[in-house]
């Protein structure tokens, strides 16, 4: 037990500052040592008066150091860092959602590094607007007459609802006010957009008459919203955009959609679940369409706004689309991956959303025994390295009923080496502390490392995260 007077020699026996910082490396700035050796020195402290540190050699000045140390090795590097996603869900909202096609990162550096003509006309010598550089490639994949973006799809939603309809009515069915995550929930949005969500139908069932039974006098707007993450089946009904924009025509009232995903090319080709596309959606009748720029897309974040070009103008000079504009580095990017789309074939092999949406079961087979083989390599007696069949996710929130075929690596503690702290669970714990960190999934006690989400070329990398992660765990 902890008398005052242990406290007292506890408190005495820590080391001083001054002495601490002459024995930390010299190539770290003053400021950030003096910082951290003063929040350990903080934690070491409390730890004493609240009775939870009473090992009086825990403070001799190396040990301290060597905590400081570490601390400061954690603070100079990055925190967001690149890690290995082995869980197959493409696009991972957790872990960065979109990968970036290679042949971007050049284009991005350079406007990146340079001043640029992001809003100047360099034919008139005057100023120009950052979204002309989008603008054409937008309407020229889906046909659209206008094209906006913004920082991500819950601002081109916020946007459009606050620019199209503050104070006024907006018409949605029961079956589409969906949660997206986070705190992005279809009536909380329109609610702080300043409109009034008129809600119609029922969670399962949505007729036309619905809708028409509620417009008034002060309807603004007809609204679809993409169900992105769920599904309702069975007893259903919805009703299609083409019936509703003969509606809204009916009654002069425009009708958008928002479309969550927001794919460019149809991937039914692919087994994918049909599902209509920006473009088709237009064609439909839709007078505006929002979309994310790193859902199915595979771009950077953004919102995109396409349609009819009154409606799109009224937004862009909405004093709000400032709050939410697009960043250079990603107005780079995403000319870039449009571009790639202009040859479909093409985007399917450069972009890596859509690279490894496509990829068909017999490549995941083939790319799993690489892996294995890797993986056996180690020698590692303790691990069992297999190959089992799995379902990868499209993830994003996009086609939840898409079952993506894949084939997984698994790794199993061979019988009586799965006690304690190297149990599978330490596995992955390890896994995902390592460096880098590799994320997998756990299913009846083995860790599964779904192909489809690890790049090829980083399969030896993922071999030696494994050994790493054994040895920390002591196992052979
Ligand atoms: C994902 C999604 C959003 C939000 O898009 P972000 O680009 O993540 O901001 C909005 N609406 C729907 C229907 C979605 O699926």
């Amino acid at each position: 037990m902890n008398t005052s007077r242990n406290f007292k020699e506890l408190l005495k026996s820590i080391p001083k500052t001054d002495k601490i910082l002459q024995k930390l490396p010299g190539d770290t700035p003053p400021s950030l040592k003096l910082r951290i050796c003063r929040r350990v020195l903080d934690d070491i402290r409390h730890a004493i008066l609240s009775g939870n540190l009473q090992d009086i050699s825990s403070l001799s000045i190396e040990e301290v150091t060597e905590r400081i140390r570490r601390e400061l090795q954690r603070a100079v590097e990055p925190s967001l860092k690149p890690l290995i996603n082995a869980t197959g869900v493409v696009v991972h909202t957790n872990l960065g959602r979109s990968l970036l096609p290679e042949e971007l990162f050049e284009p991005m550096f350079r406007i990146a590094a340079n001043y640029s003509n992001l809003e100047y006309d360099l034919e008139n010598g005057k100023r120009g607007s950052r979204y002309s550089h989008v603008e054409d490639i937008l309407c020229e994949l889906t046909g659209a007459e206008a094209a906006l973006v913004v920082n991500n799809n819950a601002a081109a939603v916020l946007i459009s609802l606050e620019t199209l309809a503050k104070g006024k009515e907006v018409i949605v069915s029961r079956g589409e006010l969906v949660e997206i995550g986070g705190s992005f929930r279809i009536p909380d949005v329109m609610a702080r957009s300043g409109a009034i969500l008129k809600e119609v139908g029922a969670t399962n069932r949505t007729h036309l008459a619905d809708y028409e039974r509620a417009i008034g006098e002060n309807t603004a707007l007809l609204m679809k919203v993409h169900q992105s993450n769920f599904a309702i089946v069975g007893f259903t009904r919805s009703v299609s955009m083409a019936n509703l924009k003969a509606l809204g025509d009916k009654h002069g009232l425009p009708v958008i959609e928002d479309l969550g995903s927001g794919n460019l090319i149809d991937l039914t080709p692919y087994g994918f679940i049909h599902e209509p596309t920006v473009k088709e959606s237009l064609e439909a009748g839709a007078d505006l369409v929002s979309f994310s720029g790193d859902k199915m897309l595979g771009g950077p974040q953004a919102g995109i706004i396409v349609g009819k070009r009154k409606l799109v103008d009224k937004i862009r000079k909405n004093p709000i689309n400032r709050a939410v504009r697009i960043d250079k580095l990603t107005l780079a990017a995403l000319e870039g991956t449009l571009r790639i789309y202009r040859e479909p074939e093409k985007a399917l092999s450069k972009i890596p959303t859509l690279k490894m949406l496509s990829m068909s079961q017999e490549e995941t087979k083939l790319r799993a025994e690489n892996l294995r083989q890797a993986l056996a390599a180690l020698g590692l007696n303790d691990l069992d390295v297999d190959l089992t069949e799995t379902i990868s996710r499209v993830g994003g929130g996009a086609l939840p009923l898409q079952n993506l075929r894949s084939t997984a690596v698994t790794l199993e503690l061979k019988k009586g080496t799965g006690d304690g702290k190297s149990g599978v669970a330490g596995l992955e714990r390890e896994l995902r502390l390592g460096d880098p960190p590799v994320i997998v999934r756990i299913e009846d006690d083995r860790i599964l490392m779904d192909v489809r989400t690890i790049k090829e070329d980083q399969f030896t990398l993922v071999a030696e995260c494994v050994r790493k992660a054994a040895v920390k765990l002591g196992l052979d």
